[in-house]
């Protein structure tokens, strides 16, 4: 996409990021201005618009989910009342009739994700930015904005690398700091900052992990299973969770421990002691699982471990926790002692991930902290502290869980900007 011709002086509204808020808010207050001549201007500091939009969900881009609630997020310092009301406000449903309006279709897999029919994110990308054009919306790609400052005659100047504009509104639509090459750097927080506003500090969502290189993983690389994953944060239990686990070169990733990641990441942060215990047999605590060892284990007295051990995970894994507890797999199960059969069960249930450190930015596909959600109105996204400015998407304290609700609090949190901003310019 090319800059667009238009006077680049002045706005109405203008929108810092094109990323997935942004945009929804562009089209959302160019449907509210109605026959108003408003102004609306999108400026982005990437050269194309729309990346991360381009490689979410695998290249399909999971638009949102069939169900959506506010336990399906987290904030660091926010309340779920909030959270609640901003997705009441827009909801999943509004979200697939919206894209019906705009000519993307959606389908819902097994999971509760929906995905455009064509598999293809580009064809979000491409409806939102014809919507844009349709409304006259402009999109300024190539303008990162370095500083918006108060104006003496009401609004704001907007100071970009190629000069600067006056605007009425400013909605601050920067993103997070997650994959940065796709321009969300967390300048934005900066930004904010310097108007009044503060940030918490900030870490990877959504991330792998890689493990002490004493674990097993590398060998079981490509592995992957349903497990349950708790972390325990001081001997309190902050998370629990079941789903699929990934075992990697490097260590372990896969939505459970991406969705668990951020509570690791941000609590070892803090300099806390922080646990992650991974269950083999989700669902299953210490007392029944070492019931069904012994039940195993009197049915079929020859069978190897690894084989018994084999009905209920991966034979690959069996032979590997054997081993992590120095039991030999190919030992009959009848000859397996009690304090060996003690400690089977405990790391069957409760290996505790050797977690060295998170992957960084580069590998995150979110953000845990921003903005904290009490400096906005949660009706119109408005600055309690900045009246004319709004702020919407992941540059929130607000994250969510694999599965397309981040994209949810995107248009969400657009929906309601956007309309705000054009009702009160
Ligand atoms: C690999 C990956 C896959 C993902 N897959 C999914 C998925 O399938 N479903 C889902 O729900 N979520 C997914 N997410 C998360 C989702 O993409 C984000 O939560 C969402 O894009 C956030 O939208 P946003 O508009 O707030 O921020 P962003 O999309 O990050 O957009 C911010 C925009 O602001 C611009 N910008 C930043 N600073 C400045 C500045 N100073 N001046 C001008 N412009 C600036 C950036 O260039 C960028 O275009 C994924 C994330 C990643 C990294």
């Amino acid at each position: 996409m090319t800059a667009q011709p238009h006077a680049l002086d002045r706005a109405d509204i203008a929108i810092i990021g094109a990323g997935a808020a942004g945009l929804a808010a562009g089209i959302f207050a160019g449907e509210a201005r109605g026959s108003r001549p408003l102004r609306i201007v999108l400026l982005d500091g990437a050269r194309t618009v729309g990346a991360k939009i381009l490689v979410s969900g695998g290249g399909r881009c999971n638009v949102t989910h069939d169900r959506v609630s506010p336990r399906d997020f987290q904030s660091l310092h926010g309340s779920p009342h909030v959270i609640r009301n901003i997705l009441a406000a827009f909801p999943a449903e509004a979200t697939r009739d919206w894209f019906a309006s705009l000519g993307v279709a959606l389908k819902r897999e097994e999971t509760g994700k929906l995905f455009p029919v064509t598999d293809k994110a580009r064809t979000v990308l491409e409806a939102l930015l014809h919507r844009c054009r349709e409304l006259d919306v402009a999109i300024l790609p190539e303008h990162r904005v370095t500083e918006v400052v108060p104006s003496d005659v009401g609004g704001f100047r907007v100071v970009h690398e190629q000069g600067s504009l006056a605007a009425g509104r400013v909605i601050m639509a920067t993103g997070g700091k997650s994959l940065p090459r796709t321009g969300s750097d967390g300048y934005g927080w900066e930004i904010v900052r310097r108007l009044g506003h503060t940030a918490t500090a900030t870490y990877p969502a959504l991330v792998p992990f890689v493990l002490d290189k004493t674990m097993f993983h590398a060998e079981l690389s490509g592995l992957s299973q349903l497990v349950e994953l708790t972390t325990v944060v001081a001997d309190k239990r902050v998370d629990r969770r079941s789903g699929s686990l990934l075992w990697t070169h490097v260590g372990v990733s896969g939505p459970v421990v991406m969705d668990a990641s951020r509570f690791w990441t941000a609590t070892h942060a803090e300099g806390k002691p922080v646990e992650v215990r991974c269950n083999f047999l989700p669902g299953v605590g210490v007392e029944e699982a070492e019931r069904q060892v012994i039940e195993q284990v009197t049915a079929r007295p020859r069978l190897t471990l690894g084989k018994m051990l084999a009905q209920q995970i991966p034979e690959r894994l069996a032979e590997r926790l054997c081993r992590v507890c120095g039991i030999e797999p190919g030992m009959p199960a009848g000859q397996l002692d009690r304090a060996s059969r003690r400690r089977l069960v405990r790391t069957l249930t409760g290996l505790v991930l050797p977690i060295l450190r998170d992957r960084g930015w580069n590998e995150a596909e979110g953000t845990a902290g921003g903005v904290p959600l009490d400096e906005i109105d949660f009706r119109t996204m408005e600055s309690r502290v900045r009246p004319g400015l709004y702020l919407i998407g992941e540059m929130l304290d607000c994250d969510g869980r694999i599965g397309g609700f981040n994209f949810q609090w995107a248009w969400a949190t657009g929906y309601l900007g956007g309309r705000a901003s054009a009702a009160g310019a």
